[in-house]
């Protein structure tokens, strides 16, 4: 199928590794030029350099941590100069986090909110009215089936997450009228390399191997009995920013395996 996406240009924040990087990769192979973003440059640079040898795109890597507003200043100016602008907005950029509410101080919270939140906010208000010029776009935020079925160990990320699906929603009332859609994901289990280093830590000097603990992890967890691979989700970050998803507007979509326990 042509994804009709050729050589749109595609901001992504947390472009670097994991779900962000399969998304990059997955819209170059559709003949998108990217805007990559994160905090640690080399290893964005050098992703960048990749992906423009491997699909033929223009890769601009923009080293910013979104969730200081002065950073989101710089992706826009440098998206601005670089390509008068972008047609799609991926962000993904995010973490997950651990604690009670009763350890857990005012600051950590704050940076939560600023990084799943007004990343987003700030960077639509920079970035929209580029999109606009150029007769539309989709911007899509990467949230979590946390934001609806949470995790005891994490309850920041998962208030922060729901906020930001609330988020997408208002910002897609808004936005509509000006032929950009945005759409809201929320993946389950996605393997990703993180996954495997917390896995690796929590295995060891025990009997049982990283793959081991996360093989039980989703079999415990989700009906399909498995996680899904980053590029497996990519391929609906893909199609929910291609005109083939024309209809799709303020929604959120679980791609999860079935992890979901209600009907959403
Ligand atoms: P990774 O930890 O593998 O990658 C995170 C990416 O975000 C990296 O590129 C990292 O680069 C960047 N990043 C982190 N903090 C900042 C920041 N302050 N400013 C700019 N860039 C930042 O994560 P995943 O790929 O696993 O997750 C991506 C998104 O998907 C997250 O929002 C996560 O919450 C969500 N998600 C993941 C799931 C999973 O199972 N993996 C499930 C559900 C949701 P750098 O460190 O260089 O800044």
């Amino acid at each position: 199928m042509d994804m009709q996406l050729k050589d749109k240009v595609a901001v992504i924040t947390g472009g670097s590794v994991g779900i962000g990087l399969a998304v990059a990769q997955a819209l170059a192979r559709e003949g998108v030029h990217l805007v990559l973003v994160a905090r640690q440059e080399e290893r964005l640079a050098e992703q960048g350099s990749k992906i423009a040898a491997d699909y033929g795109v223009k890769t601009l890597a923009v080293a910013a941590d979104v969730s200081k507003a002065g950073d989101i200043e710089k992706v826009v100016a440098e998206t601005t100069r670089a390509f008068g602008g972008c047609d799609l907005l991926i962000n993904n950029a995010g973490t997950g986090s651990n604690e009670t509410f009763m350890n857990a101080p005012d600051e950590k919270w704050q940076y939560y909110w600023e990084l799943h939140v007004m990343a987003a906010v700030r960077l639509a208000r920079g970035l929209v009215p580029g999109m606009r010029q150029r007769g539309g776009g989709s911007i899509i935020n990467n949230a979590s089936i946390c934001a609806k079925q949470p995790l005891s160990y994490e309850p920041i990320y998962n208030t922060t997450k729901a906020a930001l699906v609330m988020m997408s929603k208002c910002l897609a009332n808004e936005l509509i009228k000006d032929n950009i859609r945005v759409n809201v994901i929320n993946p389950g289990l996605i393997l990703t390399p993180d996954w495997k280093k917390t896995a690796a830590q929590l295995t060891a000097g025990t009997d049982h191997t990283a793959d081991q603990y996360l093989d039980q992890l989703a079999k415990d967890l989700t009906p399909i009995g498995r996680f899904a691979t980053p590029e497996e989700l990519a391929d609906f970050f893909v199609f929910l920013c291609s005109p083939h998803a024309s209809y799709c507007v303020g929604s959120a979509y679980y791609v999860d395996g079935g992890w979901l326990n209600v009907v959403a």
